[in-house]
Protein backbone atom coordinates (compact mmCIF):
# COMPACT_ATOMS: atom_id res chain seq x y z
CA UNK A 1 0.00 0.00 0.00
CA UNK A 2 1.23 3.24 -1.06
CA UNK A 3 2.65 5.99 1.53
CA UNK A 4 0.33 8.93 1.82
CA UNK A 5 2.01 12.56 2.30
CA UNK A 6 -0.04 15.37 3.51
CA UNK A 7 0.92 19.16 3.03
CA UNK A 8 1.34 20.91 5.91
CA UNK A 9 -2.33 22.37 5.47
CA UNK A 10 -2.76 19.10 7.84
CA UNK A 11 -6.35 17.86 8.96
CA UNK A 12 -8.73 19.99 11.16
CA UNK A 13 -8.84 17.52 13.69
CA UNK A 14 -5.25 18.05 14.59
CA UNK A 15 -4.08 14.48 13.88
CA UNK A 16 -2.86 14.15 10.64
CA UNK A 17 0.00 11.63 10.76
CA UNK A 18 -2.16 8.00 9.88
CA UNK A 19 -0.25 4.74 9.86
CA UNK A 20 0.57 5.34 6.02
CA UNK A 21 1.37 8.72 6.81
CA UNK A 22 4.13 11.47 6.42
CA UNK A 23 4.12 14.93 6.25
CA UNK A 24 5.87 17.45 3.64
CA UNK A 25 5.81 21.44 3.97
CA UNK A 26 6.09 22.33 0.84
CA UNK A 27 4.74 21.83 -2.75
CA UNK A 28 7.64 20.21 -4.95
CA UNK A 29 6.98 20.38 -8.20
CA UNK A 30 9.43 17.95 -9.54
CA UNK A 31 8.87 15.47 -7.39
CA UNK A 32 4.69 16.45 -7.85
CA UNK A 33 5.58 15.01 -11.81
CA UNK A 34 6.23 11.13 -10.21
CA UNK A 35 4.20 11.10 -7.88
CA UNK A 36 0.57 10.59 -7.58
CA UNK A 37 -1.46 14.26 -5.83
CA UNK A 38 -4.70 14.27 -4.79
CA UNK A 39 -5.69 18.18 -3.32
CA UNK A 40 -8.66 18.89 -1.69
CA UNK A 41 -9.76 22.06 -3.24
CA UNK A 42 -12.71 22.63 -0.79
CA UNK A 43 -14.36 19.80 1.12
CA UNK A 44 -17.84 21.88 2.46
CA UNK A 45 -21.38 21.19 2.14
CA UNK A 46 -23.73 22.40 -0.16
CA UNK A 47 -23.00 26.25 0.35
CA UNK A 48 -19.41 27.60 0.77
CA UNK A 49 -17.72 28.61 4.02
CA UNK A 50 -15.50 31.95 3.81
CA UNK A 51 -12.40 29.87 3.49
CA UNK A 52 -13.92 27.00 2.01
CA UNK A 53 -14.93 26.17 -1.45
CA UNK A 54 -17.71 23.38 -1.87
CA UNK A 55 -16.13 20.01 -2.07
CA UNK A 56 -14.02 19.55 -4.84
CA UNK A 57 -10.37 17.75 -5.79
CA UNK A 58 -7.81 18.04 -8.43
CA UNK A 59 -5.89 15.16 -8.94
CA UNK A 60 -2.64 15.23 -10.30
CA UNK A 61 -2.94 19.41 -10.68
CA UNK A 62 -4.86 18.26 -14.00
CA UNK A 63 -8.11 16.46 -13.44
CA UNK A 64 -10.52 18.52 -11.43
CA UNK A 65 -12.94 16.12 -9.77
CA UNK A 66 -16.17 18.24 -9.12
CA UNK A 67 -16.48 22.21 -9.40
CA UNK A 68 -17.30 23.70 -6.17
CA UNK A 69 -19.01 26.98 -6.45
CA UNK A 70 -15.77 29.26 -6.63
CA UNK A 71 -13.38 26.56 -8.27
CA UNK A 72 -11.59 29.14 -10.34
CA UNK A 73 -11.22 31.34 -7.34
CA UNK A 74 -10.31 28.26 -5.46
CA UNK A 75 -7.49 26.88 -7.62
CA UNK A 76 -6.12 30.29 -7.71
CA UNK A 77 -6.08 30.25 -3.33
CA UNK A 78 -4.36 26.76 -3.42
CA UNK A 79 -1.46 27.87 -5.86
CA UNK A 80 -3.22 26.49 -8.98
CA UNK A 81 -5.12 27.19 -11.87
CA UNK A 82 -8.04 26.77 -13.70
CA UNK A 83 -6.15 26.69 -16.74
CA UNK A 84 -4.04 23.84 -16.01
CA UNK A 85 -6.91 21.72 -16.01
CA UNK A 86 -7.83 19.35 -19.00
CA UNK A 87 -10.61 16.90 -17.48
CA UNK A 88 -13.66 17.63 -15.29
CA UNK A 89 -14.97 14.93 -13.87
CA UNK A 90 -18.35 15.24 -12.00
CA UNK A 91 -19.86 13.22 -9.59
CA UNK A 92 -23.49 14.67 -9.95
CA UNK A 93 -25.26 17.39 -11.37
CA UNK A 94 -26.38 19.15 -7.89
CA UNK A 95 -25.42 22.70 -7.68
CA UNK A 96 -22.32 22.34 -5.32
CA UNK A 97 -20.83 20.11 -7.42
CA UNK A 98 -20.89 21.97 -10.95
CA UNK A 99 -22.19 25.80 -10.04
CA UNK A 100 -18.49 27.42 -10.95
CA UNK A 101 -18.31 25.52 -14.33
CA UNK A 102 -18.94 28.97 -16.17
CA UNK A 103 -16.66 30.78 -13.95
CA UNK A 104 -14.00 27.85 -14.71
CA UNK A 105 -14.71 28.61 -18.79
CA UNK A 106 -14.46 32.30 -18.13
CA UNK A 107 -11.38 32.33 -16.45
CA UNK A 108 -9.79 29.78 -19.04
CA UNK A 109 -10.84 31.87 -22.19
CA UNK A 110 -9.87 35.03 -20.64
CA UNK A 111 -6.28 33.70 -19.67
CA UNK A 112 -5.80 31.93 -23.02
CA UNK A 113 -6.58 34.91 -24.87
CA UNK A 114 -3.13 36.37 -23.45
CA UNK A 115 -1.63 32.74 -24.37
CA UNK A 116 -2.98 32.06 -27.40
CA UNK A 117 -4.54 29.40 -26.50
CA UNK A 118 -7.66 27.53 -27.34
CA UNK A 119 -7.51 24.59 -25.39
CA UNK A 120 -11.22 22.94 -24.73
CA UNK A 121 -11.80 21.12 -21.24
CA UNK A 122 -12.96 17.90 -21.39
CA UNK A 123 -15.85 17.10 -18.50
CA UNK A 124 -17.28 13.84 -18.07
CA UNK A 125 -20.43 13.27 -15.65
CA UNK A 126 -23.60 11.09 -15.64
CA UNK A 127 -25.24 10.60 -18.61
CA UNK A 128 -28.73 12.07 -17.83
CA UNK A 129 -27.51 15.62 -16.63
CA UNK A 130 -24.12 16.26 -17.68
CA UNK A 131 -25.11 18.01 -21.19
CA UNK A 132 -27.56 19.92 -20.16
CA UNK A 133 -25.50 20.78 -17.20
CA UNK A 134 -22.56 22.42 -19.79
CA UNK A 135 -24.65 23.59 -21.69
CA UNK A 136 -26.58 25.84 -19.72
CA UNK A 137 -23.20 26.91 -18.50
CA UNK A 138 -22.21 28.22 -21.26
CA UNK A 139 -25.39 30.09 -22.42
CA UNK A 140 -24.75 31.71 -18.85
CA UNK A 141 -21.86 33.24 -20.60
CA UNK A 142 -24.12 34.56 -23.04
CA UNK A 143 -21.79 33.02 -25.61
CA UNK A 144 -23.88 33.97 -28.91
CA UNK A 145 -23.38 37.80 -27.61
CA UNK A 146 -19.75 37.11 -26.83
CA UNK A 147 -17.28 35.47 -29.22
CA UNK A 148 -14.31 36.08 -26.69
CA UNK A 149 -16.09 33.54 -24.07
CA UNK A 150 -16.48 30.42 -26.71
CA UNK A 151 -15.92 27.79 -25.58
CA UNK A 152 -17.11 23.94 -26.61
CA UNK A 153 -16.04 21.31 -24.18
CA UNK A 154 -16.15 17.89 -24.81
CA UNK A 155 -18.83 15.99 -22.96
CA UNK A 156 -18.46 12.83 -21.86
CA UNK A 157 -21.83 11.46 -20.83
CA UNK A 158 -20.92 8.53 -18.55
CA UNK A 159 -23.44 5.58 -17.42
CA UNK A 160 -22.64 4.70 -13.70
CA UNK A 161 -20.72 1.47 -13.71
CA UNK A 162 -18.37 2.42 -17.17
CA UNK A 163 -15.03 2.83 -17.25
CA UNK A 164 -12.78 4.90 -19.38
CA UNK A 165 -8.85 6.03 -19.59
CA UNK A 166 -7.38 9.93 -18.71
CA UNK A 167 -3.38 9.04 -20.13
CA UNK A 168 -1.74 6.97 -17.04
CA UNK A 169 -5.11 7.32 -14.84
CA UNK A 170 -7.53 4.43 -14.82
CA UNK A 171 -10.80 5.13 -14.05
CA UNK A 172 -13.61 2.85 -13.20
CA UNK A 173 -17.13 4.72 -11.77
CA UNK A 174 -20.15 2.90 -9.83
CA UNK A 175 -23.56 4.11 -9.23
CA UNK A 176 -24.30 5.73 -6.10
CA UNK A 177 -27.58 6.29 -4.13
CA UNK A 178 -28.85 9.78 -4.05
CA UNK A 179 -31.75 12.34 -5.06
CA UNK A 180 -30.27 12.48 -8.86
CA UNK A 181 -27.97 9.86 -10.83
CA UNK A 182 -24.82 9.80 -9.40
CA UNK A 183 -21.59 7.80 -9.43
CA UNK A 184 -18.26 6.98 -7.17
CA UNK A 185 -15.10 7.09 -8.88
CA UNK A 186 -12.26 5.02 -8.50
CA UNK A 187 -8.77 5.78 -9.88
CA UNK A 188 -5.53 3.95 -10.74
CA UNK A 189 -2.42 5.96 -11.02
CA UNK A 190 -0.51 3.52 -13.63
CA UNK A 191 2.78 5.36 -13.10
CA UNK A 192 3.01 5.13 -9.47
CA UNK A 193 0.26 2.12 -8.61
CA UNK A 194 -1.81 4.37 -5.97
CA UNK A 195 -5.55 4.06 -5.87
CA UNK A 196 -7.78 7.06 -4.85
CA UNK A 197 -11.73 6.27 -4.39
CA UNK A 198 -14.18 9.23 -4.60
CA UNK A 199 -17.62 8.43 -3.34
CA UNK A 200 -19.72 11.86 -4.37
CA UNK A 201 -23.03 12.72 -2.60
CA UNK A 202 -24.35 9.08 -1.54
CA UNK A 203 -26.41 7.16 1.03
CA UNK A 204 -25.07 4.25 2.46
CA UNK A 205 -24.28 1.67 -0.19
CA UNK A 206 -22.58 -1.52 1.25
CA UNK A 207 -21.46 -2.53 -2.21
CA UNK A 208 -19.17 0.22 -2.35
CA UNK A 209 -16.96 -1.18 0.12
CA UNK A 210 -16.19 -3.54 -2.92
CA UNK A 211 -15.89 -0.97 -5.11
CA UNK A 212 -13.43 0.93 -2.80
CA UNK A 213 -11.55 -2.70 -2.16
CA UNK A 214 -8.10 -1.32 -0.28
CA UNK A 215 -7.90 1.97 -2.43
CA UNK A 216 -4.75 3.72 -0.77
CA UNK A 217 -7.00 6.76 -0.16
CA UNK A 218 -10.74 6.73 0.09
CA UNK A 219 -12.69 10.43 0.06
CA UNK A 220 -16.10 10.02 1.34
CA UNK A 221 -19.28 12.17 2.16
CA UNK A 222 -20.60 12.20 5.19
CA UNK A 223 -23.23 15.11 5.07
CA UNK A 224 -25.67 13.23 7.30
CA UNK A 225 -23.06 13.71 10.76
CA UNK A 226 -23.71 11.67 13.64
CA UNK A 227 -27.04 10.70 13.36
CA UNK A 228 -27.94 7.71 10.71
CA UNK A 229 -30.54 8.85 7.90
CA UNK A 230 -33.50 6.94 7.51
CA UNK A 231 -32.70 3.79 5.47
CA UNK A 232 -35.87 4.76 3.48
CA UNK A 233 -35.27 8.67 2.40
CA UNK A 234 -31.38 9.02 2.85
CA UNK A 235 -29.58 10.12 -0.06
CA UNK A 236 -26.41 10.96 2.38
CA UNK A 237 -24.56 8.73 4.72
CA UNK A 238 -23.73 9.52 8.37
CA UNK A 239 -20.43 9.56 9.94
CA UNK A 240 -20.26 6.40 11.05
CA UNK A 241 -21.94 4.70 7.81
CA UNK A 242 -18.98 5.92 5.50
CA UNK A 243 -16.34 4.84 8.06
CA UNK A 244 -17.40 1.34 7.45
CA UNK A 245 -16.93 1.75 4.69
CA UNK A 246 -13.50 2.22 4.88
CA UNK A 247 -13.05 -0.49 7.58
CA UNK A 248 -14.69 -3.01 5.05
CA UNK A 249 -12.94 -2.00 2.06
CA UNK A 250 -9.34 -1.86 4.02
CA UNK A 251 -8.28 1.38 2.90
CA UNK A 252 -5.09 2.65 3.53
CA UNK A 253 -6.08 6.22 4.50
CA UNK A 254 -9.71 7.80 4.63
CA UNK A 255 -10.99 11.23 4.33
CA UNK A 256 -14.31 12.51 5.66
CA UNK A 257 -15.67 15.52 3.71
CA UNK A 258 -18.77 17.32 2.70
CA UNK A 259 -19.70 17.88 6.26
CA UNK A 260 -22.38 20.17 7.54
CA UNK A 261 -22.22 23.51 9.43
CA UNK A 262 -23.91 25.19 11.80
CA UNK A 263 -26.86 25.84 11.30
CA UNK A 264 -27.19 22.60 9.48
CA UNK A 265 -29.03 19.66 12.39
CA UNK A 266 -26.35 17.28 10.91
CA UNK A 267 -23.70 19.53 11.62
CA UNK A 268 -20.89 18.48 13.05
CA UNK A 269 -17.25 19.10 14.68
CA UNK A 270 -14.31 17.64 12.72
CA UNK A 271 -12.78 16.64 16.29
CA UNK A 272 -16.15 15.01 17.16
CA UNK A 273 -16.04 13.28 13.30
CA UNK A 274 -12.74 12.26 13.85
CA UNK A 275 -14.04 10.78 17.05
CA UNK A 276 -16.74 8.66 15.76
CA UNK A 277 -15.30 7.42 12.76
CA UNK A 278 -12.08 5.91 14.47
CA UNK A 279 -14.15 4.51 16.70
CA UNK A 280 -14.69 2.26 13.58
CA UNK A 281 -11.51 3.04 11.84
CA UNK A 282 -8.28 4.15 13.22
CA UNK A 283 -7.36 5.52 10.32
CA UNK A 284 -9.66 8.59 9.74
CA UNK A 285 -8.77 12.09 8.88
CA UNK A 286 -10.68 15.34 8.23
CA UNK A 287 -8.71 17.57 5.95
CA UNK A 288 -8.27 21.01 5.81
CA UNK A 289 -8.92 22.97 2.86
CA UNK A 290 -5.65 23.28 0.42
CA UNK A 291 -4.47 20.13 1.96
CA UNK A 292 -2.53 17.94 -0.78
CA UNK A 293 -2.22 14.22 -0.40
CA UNK A 294 0.78 13.22 -2.28
CA UNK A 295 1.14 9.43 -2.98
ZN1 LIG B 1 -23.26 17.85 -2.42
ZN1 LIG C 1 -25.82 16.02 -4.04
Amino acid sequence: MATVRVSDRACLNNQLIGENSEMTTERDDSEAKERTSLHFVGTGSCTPAASNDTTCFVLNDRVLIDCGWCAAMSLLQSGRSALDLETVLITHCHHDHYMGLASVFFYRRMQQAQLESEEELRVFGPNEDIERVVERARMYLQMDRFSAVQTTPEVIPVQPGEGFELGELQVRTAPTRHAVQGMAYHFTDTRTGATIGISGDTAYVPELADFFHEVDVLVMEASHGIEDPDPEKASHSSVRQSASIARDAQVGEFYIVHTRIPPSKQAVEPSEAVAEARAIFARSHVPAPRTTLML
